[in-house]
Parts: C-alpha cells; sequence; structure tokens
C-alpha cells in the first residue's frame, strides 16, 4: 500500500534540486530540432496549490524554493536561475507571494514542442486522479502503473532522442536496486539515453544500494550531484538530495554546479553542493 503523497513535500529542497536540474536539461534538448520521448517514471499530482492542509501541515517548500522566490532579484545574474525562475512565476497567481508549486509533470509541459512526447506513469489511485486532473497540454499519456516496468516498454523508442526522470519515494528499500536494473537495462537498448534518477540522503545512506548497482550495471558517464540542506540530525530525516544523470549534455555539469552552488549559498552556512563523475567515461 503507497502512503507517501508528495502534497506534503512538494516545493522542497529537493524539489528545487532536480527540477532546475531537469529544466537545464530540457533547454540543452531544445538546442535540436530533432523530436524527444520524455518519460517521468513517477509523476505525483503535476502541480501543487500552496495554501491546502497538505502544503501547509509541514511548510518545506518555505526551507526550499521560498528562499529563492524572495531573493530572485539578486540571483537575476545567474542565467539559469534567473530563467527558471521567470517559468516559476507563470504559473503563480497575481501578487508577490508563491500560490503554487510545480512538479515534474508541469516542468516537462512547459518544453514540449509539436513533435516530442511525454509519458507519465503514477500508481498512486489518488494522485493519478489528481494527475489526469492536472491542467497539462500537448502530446502526453498518463498511465496508473508502475513507472520502471511502464519505462522498460518504451526502449527502443520511436524517436531520435530519449530523456527521463527516475523519482521514486523509496517507501520500499528494493527501489534503489529496482532503479539501478531498470537505468542497465535502457541503457543497453538506448545506449544515448539521458536520464536524471533522484535519491535522497539519509544518515542511513541507503542510496549506496543504487550507487553499487550502477556500477555493478558497468554504466558509464554518470555524472552525480548532491545538495546538502543542512547537517543530519540524529537517524532519521532527509538532509541532503542526490542526483544522478545519465549522459549529460556537453557543458551541463559546469553549467548547472555554478547555478546550485548559488543555491546552497541562499540555505545557509550549512548547505553546499558537491559533485563529480560517478562513472567517468
Ligand atoms: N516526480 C514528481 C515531481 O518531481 O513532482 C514527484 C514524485 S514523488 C517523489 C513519487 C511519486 O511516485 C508519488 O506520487 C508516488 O505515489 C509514486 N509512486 C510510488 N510507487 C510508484 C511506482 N511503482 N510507479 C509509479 N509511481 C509510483
Amino acid at each position: 500500500m503507497l502512503a507517501y503523497q508528495h502534497a506534503y513535500h512538494a516545493g522542497n529542497f529537493a524539489d528545487v534540486h532536480k527540477h532546475l536540474a531537469l529544466y537545464s536539461l530540457c533547454t540543452e534538448l531544445l538546442r535540436k530540432n530533432s523530436s524527444v520521448t520524455y518519460i517521468d517514471t513517477h509523476a505525483g499530482r503535476g502541480v501543487y496549490p500552496l495554501d491546502t492542509t497538505e502544503a501547509q501541515k509541514r511548510g518545506e517548500y518555505r526551507e526550499g524554493i521560498l528562499p529563492l522566490w524572495k531573493k530572485r532579484k539578486t540571483l537575476a545574474n545567474d542565467a539559469l536561475l534567473n530563467e527558471w525562475l521567470i517559468a516559476l512565476a507563470r504559473l503563480q497567481k497575481p501578487g508577490d507571494q508563491m500560490s503554487h508549486y510545480p512538479g515534474s509533470p508541469w516542468w516537462l509541459e512547459q518544453q514540449l514542442r509539436r513533435q516530442d512526447k511525454l509519458h507519465l506513469y503514477e500508481l498512486h489511485p489518488g494522485e493519478h486522479r489528481h494527475l489526469t486532473q492536472a491542467p497539462l497540454t500537448g502530446n502526453i499519456k498518463r498511465y496508473q502503473a508502475d513507472g520502471l516496468k511502464g519505462f522498460k516498454t518504451h526502449v527502443p523508442v520511436s524517436t531520435p532522442r530519449l530523456c527521463a526522470l527516475i523519482d521514486p519515494s523509496y517507501e520500499i528499500k528494493s527501489d534503489y536496486e529496482a532503479v539501478a536494473e531498470t537505468l542497465g537495462y535502457v541503457a543497453r537498448k538506448v545506449r544515448h539515453a539521458v536520464i536524471v534518477v533522484w535519491y535522497p540522503l539519509l544518515p542511513e545512506a541507503r542510496h549506496q544500494a543504487l550507487l553499487e548497482g550502477i556500477r555493478t550495471a558497468g554504466l558509464r558517464k554518470v555524472w552525480r550531484s548532491e545538495l546538502l540542506h543542512h547537517a543530519p540530525e540524529g537517524e532519521r530525516g532527509m538532509y541532503g538530495s542526490g542526483l544522478l544523470l545519465l549522459n549529460p549534455p556537453w557543458q551541463l555539469p559546469e553549467r548547472l554546479s555554478a547555478s546550485l552552488t548559488r543555491v546552497a549559498e541562499c540555505y545557509g552556512k550549512h548547505a553546499s553542493h558537491h559533485q563529480d563523475w560517478w562513472s567517468p567515461e
């Protein structure tokens, strides 16, 4: 039984990390005309109003997107952050307050062209119902099904390019191994696939199973980016957000790193961004 609902976490620092990366990745892909199949294996609701009981209960967006939103004029000298925050402004109701935070389906839909396709997977029946009602247009298909299994059915893809986000809630421990296995499978079928994988940084360091799985699968060209929001507190609780990018476009790691360092500065003296090549070429 799935219990996780992203509405309680929307706009937190992990969302900032993954959505900024996703945005910069899509922007790079748009430089070429050839069509792209996008796959979001764990889509969530698509859009999250911030005045709901769920969003207000933990108020995680207050320590995630809100510090950046408040500093958006100062951050305008970072080209990527500036563009990303302008895109975010398009979803807001008139006024200075943030009213909504978008999920990955919205960020992908914003960059979708006529020649592209977007497949959204969401297994939770309630979350999927919200997703079907999300105001998303274009060549989009929404499935209530397992995202990792669904992903495999699309490869090899009919378009010249493939880009995917794998963003599980990791409610089941074996998800870490399952993600690594899926990544290996897809990379064998589509060698140039560009894939973003998100994982939480927890005191238990469960993500090691994912990292080891990627080594075992023999995947090359995997860039790792970790945004540490605060120091670990006790034995539980997410203190940072991790991303793996398979086949990132040329120079994207450098550009994204510079912006993520600015993000970490906004989060205070205990925050930092670290990057390396988990598996070089
Ligand atoms: N990607 C979303 C975003 O960035 O806005 C957030 C996704 S949230 C972290 C994870 C989602 O995966 C939850 O909505 C959960 O219901 C869904 N989920 C859990 N297990 C799944 C599965 N096996 N297949 C597809 N979706 C699943």
